[in-house]
């Protein structure tokens, strides 16, 4: 008998959700999910986990089910969400699923959402995010990428920087200026561009860690259909702000900083019993602990209340600041009780001949990597300081 997924209760749905998930898989995507050192785990295994999901309806359950979703209430969601992490499933990345597809919904014409948003379900397009420039990060507004319109195209020229998985993209949307006006409430517009127009450069980004995730994105006179533009034409600003909601609070953190914590504390438990070190962090790890349960309330209060949409108000920077914070916490944990065996993975990396002490060579890696490429994350999407202004003038109204 086939169980209604909507429907039954919430147990049963979690033992359907876990039979699924853990059917399909494979040992080298839970491999892949579990050493992810970042928000973007490995490409190819992304990539064919989201197919899986596609395939069985489940790649993005918080979408309506006439746009291809599951339709769940916000507690499937998230007993969704905490299963595919419990069973380190790789992570979909957010520009399409999380971030662009809820705007197309609200904003799109008829035409871009019955011809884009499948194409973010199946993986198709591939999107990233032209916000930031050379100089408009925190001061997004004064952005100078600029689009002029010439019959029914728009030009663009001008550049972004930090764009995440440009590389892997085939598509952008971009924040453009349409109007001379200083503010941006009223000159700038939301403009979706395909990366293989002519007069697009996609420069990669080499980071701290070695790997790329980031890139340059030029633009020398690329010519953009006007109906690429999502909302009115200089009326993009709430767009932009709608979708940074999206961004920063659509995720639940705690369900990534629980697994982070379980994995920490199963490797302290393992290893490092008596180990000075692991005593001294069991403490500060309690204290992590408290403070990750205190999130999880505080996000399955905020979903429930909002009752699946994700563009939650000002309370996405509350929930971005701490979770990011939190994950910052425990990758230095992470880091001091593996201590010196850190430096020998590096050295392992340069030494050919060198044999791993123990099987926990590649997680060490990942910690080392992972801690590394977290510090970005109170800097992506807006950085801590701009979510505590956020937080001061909307939440607590100073
Ligand atoms: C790993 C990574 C991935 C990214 N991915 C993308 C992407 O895919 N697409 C995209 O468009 N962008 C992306 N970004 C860019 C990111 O959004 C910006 O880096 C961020 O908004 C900060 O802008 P900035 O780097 O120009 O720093 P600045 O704005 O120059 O800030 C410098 C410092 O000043 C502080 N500051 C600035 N203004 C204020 C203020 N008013 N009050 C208090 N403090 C302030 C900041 O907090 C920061 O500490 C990414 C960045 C990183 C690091």
């Amino acid at each position: 008998m086939k169980i209604d997924l909507s429907t039954c209760d919430l147990s049963t749905f979690r033992a359907q959700i876990e039979s699924f998930v853990s059917g399909n898989l494979s040992s080298s995507l839970q491999q892949a999910g579990r050493l992810s050192t970042s928000v973007f785990c490995d490409f190819r295994a992304m990539m064919e986990w989201q197919k899986i999901l596609h395939s069985n309806g489940m790649a993005a359950p918080s979408w309506p089910i006439e746009f291809g979703g599951c339709g769940w209430d916000p507690e499937r969601i998230l007993v969704f969400r905490e299963v595919c992490a419990s069973l380190d499933a790789p992570q979909l990345t957010s520009m399409g699923i999380q971030m662009l597809g809820p705007i197309l919904m609200s904003y799109g014409t008829d035409a871009q959402k019955s011809e884009l948003l499948p194409r973010i379900l199946s993986g198709e397009d591939f999107w990233c995010q032209g916000y930031s420039e050379p100089s408009a990060g925190s001061d997004l507004g004064s952005l100078s990428t600029k689009a002029e319109r010439k019959g029914d195209f728009y030009v663009v020229n001008g550049s972004k920087i930090w764009t995440s998985l440009a590389h892997h993209s085939n598509k952008i949307f971009c924040l453009v200026r349409t109007a001379k006006e200083r503010s941006p409430k009223n000159s700038i517009s939301f403009l979706l561009i395909d990366l293989d127009t002519p007069g697009v450069e996609v420069r990669p980004i080499v980071s701290l860690d070695g790997a790329v995730e980031q890139c340059e994105v030029f633009f020398t006179d690329v010519k953009v259909p006007v109906q690429n533009i999502v909302g009115e034409e200089n009326d993009g600003w709430k767009v932009a702000l709608s979708l940074l909601e999206h961004e920063r609070g659509g995720a639940s953190y705690y369900v990534g900083l629980q697994r982070k914590l379980e994995l920490i504390k199963e490797f302290s438990e393992s290893y490092l019993v008596g180990n000075i070190v692991a005593e001294r962090c069991k403490d500060e790890l309690l204290d992590i602990e408290a403070d990750v349960l205190s999130l999880t309330y505080l996000e399955r209060g905020i979903a429930k209340s909002s009752e699946g949409d994700s563009r939650i108000g000002a309370l996405s920077s509350l929930t971005k600041l701490i979770g990011t914070e939190l994950g910052q916490k425990l990758d230095e944990i992470s880091l001091s009780l593996r201590g010196r065996d850190v430096l020998v993975v590096m050295e392992h990396e340069l030494d050919p001949y060198y044999i791993g002490e123990r099987l926990e060579c590649d997680k060490d890696a990942a910690a080392f990597n992972s801690y590394i490429n977290n510090r970005a994350s109170t800097i992506y999407g807006g950085t801590a300081e701009i979510q505590r202004n956020i937080i001061a003038k909307k939440i607590l109204m100073l």
